[in-house]
């Protein structure tokens, strides 16, 4: 996933998935002179809950020496999660918002010359996310995500997932025996129901069935593997609107913001 010489910009909430990834990449670039690492915080707009979680992020990022960038959607999309959740949208706030953070994190990425891209996401949520895609029926989408997203052509920075095989209840245990200060509140839009029927239905089947989110992930991987040629899969185009990476004409952000009323 990673070369001697990366730029990596890493997602940086606040949360104990994105200050465990920090705090493995900065112990590895240590050992890289020519290596960089860049903090990326997105400011979504949500009262009561970010502020405390930037806080958070910018603190680890002074202990460990690495340098934080702030973008916000206010300054990027002209407008915050807590007014898209009073607005009539035809998603939900989390839907949104997993949108246009990625947006967000491509912009600022790309702003500061980055090489790479680095998020926190680990088993749970890729499992999770696997079968989220396979229940809304978006069969493509869910062998598209892969941990290691790469643009053969080079447009595109490569996205990565270091901590994409490591469960969730490890990366928690990592946090706490490192004794970092972790936002532990949930998000107040976070209501998204189907993720949390899959996250109980994927606990369950963990518990009576040891094994069962590596087995998923890894027939994920080998679905992939079959499946790389064939151009559902692997084509991106630019996003006609604004460059972006997407499989289709016009990246879902900007559809979502062409339908966010003015
Ligand atoms: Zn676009």
């Amino acid at each position: 996933m990673l070369k001697h010489d990366d730029h990596v910009a890493v997602g940086v909430s606040g949360g104990k998935d994105s200050l465990s990834l920090l705090h493995i990449l900065v112990k590895l670039e240590n050992r890289y002179p020519n290596s960089k690492i860049t903090a990326i915080s997105v400011d979504e707009g949500i009262k009561g809950y970010r502020e405390e979680a930037l806080l958070i992020a910018r603190k680890a990022c002074e202990q460990l020496g690495v340098r934080q960038v702030v973008v916000t959607y206010n300054d990027l999309f002209g407008t915050t999660i807590d007014e898209m959740s009073e607005m009539e949208l035809q998603q939900t706030p989390c839907s949104y918002c997993g949108v246009l953070r990625r947006k967000a994190i491509n912009k600022a990425a790309a702003m500061i010359g980055a090489t790479k891209i680095a998020t926190a996401h680990n088993l749970d949520d890729e499992v999770q996310t696997l079968l989220l895609n396979m229940l809304h029926g978006d069969s493509w989408r869910a062998m598209r995500s892969s941990p290691m997203l790469r643009d053969p052509r080079g447009k595109f920075l490569p996205r990565i997932k270091p901590l994409c095989e490591i469960p969730e209840k490890e990366v928690v245990l990592y946090a706490y025996l490192n004794g970092f200060d972790f936002q532990s509140v949930a998000c107040p839009h976070g209501h998204e129901a189907l993720r949390n029927d899959v996250r109980n239905f994927l606990n369950q089947m963990e518990q009576k069935h040891p094994g069962t989110k590596f087995t998923l992930q890894r027939t994920t991987e080998k679905l992939r593997e079959l499946l790389a040629g064939s151009a559902e899969v692997s084509q991106l185009n630019e996003c006609a609107k604004c460059g972006d990476p997407t499989p289709h004409e016009v990246c879902e952000a900007c559809l979502m913001l062409d339908a966010i009323p003015a």
